[in-house]
Formats: C-alpha cells, sequence, structure tokens
C-alpha cells in the first residue's frame, strides 16, 4: 500500500534527513502488475548505501524488499531476491562451500543493487559471477538479461545509463567454476601473514577483506557515510606522466593501452584534505574518499562539501572527479 511524506532518514546510510512524497514497499513482485508501475518511480531504494538525499524526494519511492535466495542448484547457482542483504548473501555462499565473492564481503546494500553499479573491490567485480538479471521493464513486464544484455563496466552498467527503464527483481549467480584466489589487492596477504594463514581458502580471505574493511572503513551505523564518494578517475597516461612530475609518488592503474585509474582517495589525501571538516560534514580520517556525516548534515550541506572537494581537486591537479553515490531529490528552501 502507498503511504505519504515517509521519512527515509533510517532507509540511508549517510542518515540524512528526507521525505519521501509516497512510499511504497515491494515485498511481491505481484505488485508490479499494479498500474503505477506502468511507468517509472521516482526513486528505486534499497539498502540506500549509494545515495545522496536531499530534503525531499517527490513522487514515488519504491522500496525493494523482495528477500530471499528463491533457488539454489547445491553446485554454486544462485537465484536471488533483490532485497537479499548483499553482505549476508555472500556469506551465505562461503558457508554454503562455494568461493568467488569472498573480495566482495561486507559492501552494504542490496544483492538487487549491486548489478546497478557493478560493485567491486579488492579486485574483484559482481559482473564477473553474474549470469543472469531479473527485471521488470516499466511499462512491458518481466524479462531476464543476459550479461551482455547489462553491458557492466567500471561502476556501471546499463541500468545507471538507462535509469528509469527497469526494476531489479532477482539476480543469478554461477559460483560453481573454481577460481584462483584474488590476494593482490590492498593488504590481503599482508592480513592473511597478521592471521598467521599460510594456505588461504575463499573464507580466509573474506576474513581478511573483512578486517582490513573494518579498519579503513566507519562503521556507517555510527558514522553516517555512503562508501566511496567519488569514482577513482580514468585518464590519459600522459596525464598521469605530467603529474608524476609534481607528484612523483602518484600511483596509477593500467586501464588499457592509453589509460590509467587514479586513485581519488590519494588525490583528496595529498591535497590535504583527510579528517577535514566543515560543520557537520567532512572526509574521513582514516580514508579521504569516504564523506562523512558527524550528524545532523543534511544532504544540501553534503552536497556544497563534496562540490568544495570537487574544485579544489579540478584545480590542485587538473583532474575531475565525479560522483559515484546517486544525488536524489529537492532542497526544501530554509527560512
Ligand atoms: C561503508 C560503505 C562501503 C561501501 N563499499 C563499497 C565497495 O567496496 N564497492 C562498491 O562497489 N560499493 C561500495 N559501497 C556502495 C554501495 O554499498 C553499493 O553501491 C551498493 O550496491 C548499493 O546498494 P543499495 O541496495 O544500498 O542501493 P541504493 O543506495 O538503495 O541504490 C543505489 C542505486 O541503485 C538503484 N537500485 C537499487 N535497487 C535497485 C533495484 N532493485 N532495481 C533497480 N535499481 C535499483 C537505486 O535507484 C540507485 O540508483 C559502499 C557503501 C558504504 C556505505
Amino acid at each position: 500500500m502507498i503511504q505519504h511524506e515517509v521519512a527515509l532518514d533510517r532507509f540511508n546510510t549517510f542518515g540524512l534527513p528526507a521525505i519521501a512524497e509516497s512510499y511504497l514497499p515491494l515485498t511481491h513482485v505481484d505488485q508490479l502488475r499494479a498500474p503505477v508501475f506502468k511507468t517509472a518511480p521516482d526513486l528505486v531504494l534499497g539498502g540506500g548505501s549509494n545515495l545522496l538525499l536531499l530534503d525531499r524526494v517527490p513522487g514515488l519511492t519504491v522500496h525493494v524488499l523482495l528477500g530471499s535466495i528463491l533457488q539454489a542448484d547445491g553446485k554454486g547457482k544462485f537465484r536471488v531476491g533483490a532485497g537479499v542483504d548483499w553482505n549476508q548473501f555472500v556469506r551465505h555462499t562461503l558457508e554454503a562451500g562455494f568461493g568467488g565473492l569472498e573480495n566482495l564481503v561486507l559492501i552494504p546494500g542490496t544483492v538487487g543493487a549491486a548489478p546497478v553499479q557493478n560493485i567491486g573491490a579488492y579486485g574483484a567485480e559482481v559482473a564477473e559471477f553474474i549470469t543472469a538479471v531479473h527485471v521488470y521493464e516499466y511499462g512491458h513486464g518481466p524479462r531476464q538479461l543476459s550479461p551482455e544484455d547489462c553491458a557492466f563496466g567500471y561502476r556501471d552498467s546499463r541500468f545507471k545509463r538507462e535509469e528509469g527503464r527497469f526494476l531489479i527483481t532477482a539476480v543469478d549467480f554461477d559460483l560453481s567454476a573454481s577460481r584462483p584466489l584474488k590476494l593482490d589487492y590492498g593488504a590481503i596477504r599482508q592480513e592473511l601473514e597478521r592471521l598467521q594463514i599460510s594456505s588461504p581458502g575463499p573464507g580466509d580471505v573474506a576474513l581478511a577483506v573483512t578486517n582490513i574493511r573494518r579498519r579503513k572503513l566507519p562503521d556507517w551505523f555510527f558514522l553516517g557515510n555512503s562508501g566511496s564518494f567519488f569514482k577513482n578517475p580514468v585518464v590519459p597516461r600522459a596525464v598521469h606522466e605530467n603529474l608524476l612530475r609534481e607528484y612523483p609518488d602518484l600511483p596509477a592503474y593500467p586501464i588499457d593501452e592509453a589509460n590509467v585509474k587514479l586513485p581519488a582517495g590519494w588525490l583528496i589525501d595529498h591535497a590535504g584534505l583527510r579528517g577535514h571538516r566543515e560543520g557537520a560534514v567532512g572526509t574521513y580520517s582514516g580514508q579521504a574518499l569516504v564523506m562523512v556525516n558527524h550528524g545532523g548534515a543534511n544532504g544540501a550541506q553534503v552536497l556544497a562539501f563534496t562540490e568544495k572537494v570537487q574544485s579544489i581537486i579540478q584545480e590542485k591537479y587538473g583532474v575531475q572527479l565525479e560522483r559515484e553515490v546517486r544525488l536524489v531529490g529537492q532542497s526544501q528552501k530554509r527560512g
């Protein structure tokens, strides 16, 4: 049933105050037959961990709560409802003896949102494991999309590019293939050494990643945030080479022959902005790429702070930072 004037404060990990004009909890796919789904809602909400909400979300917010593991063949194939908590699903697969998702442990949010920005961490991306995405196409009906149809990219997919066309209802994963563990990212190897694990399995890697993430990232329950706020910018190699003259330690990760990816956190950190705070908003002291709500901030304040960070980075390095988080809603005029 559609409710009106619903507070979304509890439904976004930044802990920002926002009111949805209309709000519909989606608990069963049959609800998608309602006439209201002939067109796209104004916001499809999962765990609210990749959103920057302004005061008011006009129109209809649909909260995807389609939760449960719908099918598991016992051999590593899973069909999972879009509302299932991503981390719980990862842990379930590991407990069931299937490796693959261990590097993606502890990422907040829902299974249904994972394909939207092709979530990734520690050298893995969810697209590697997806065999189909089940969607409801507004005005048409249910469809099944292949990974090719989804056009996955770095923190990107068709769902981002064609926002307002599909609601993801379930995702199919194949974890049946045995893959080599990915240990060469972040401090995974060092953490395994610290844990005195010499022949790790997927569960050990998940433990190492969990420990690293807990040390590096703030717990949004206590300090509101949406993880990495900006994407790592992709720039031509020549831009990196120019920057190296002034910043010889600036790391870069190859993308292709012509381009490299620069760590946005490094750029912000070396601009002296790590731990910087203005009022209730700031960058996290442990990781400059994470913007935090120290308590009582609203979306407009976060937006203003992050635009300032973008302009400082542009001025210092000539590099444009692009938001990874989606900006939603409108600010109310304040008197
Ligand atoms: C502490 C922290 C750490 C994080 N670490 C990482 C990380 O390591 N790697 C990474 O990639 N991300 C990371 N994130 C970002 C975030 O966890 C992911 O983007 C996650 O997939 C968002 O899921 P969600 O359910 O919260 O989506 P929401 O924030 O609710 O929505 C995100 C977008 O997806 C759309 N959407 C949500 N559900 C559906 C659906 N069922 N159908 C269609 N569209 C939908 C929304 O409309 C919106 O555009 C982190 C966030 C936090 C707070």
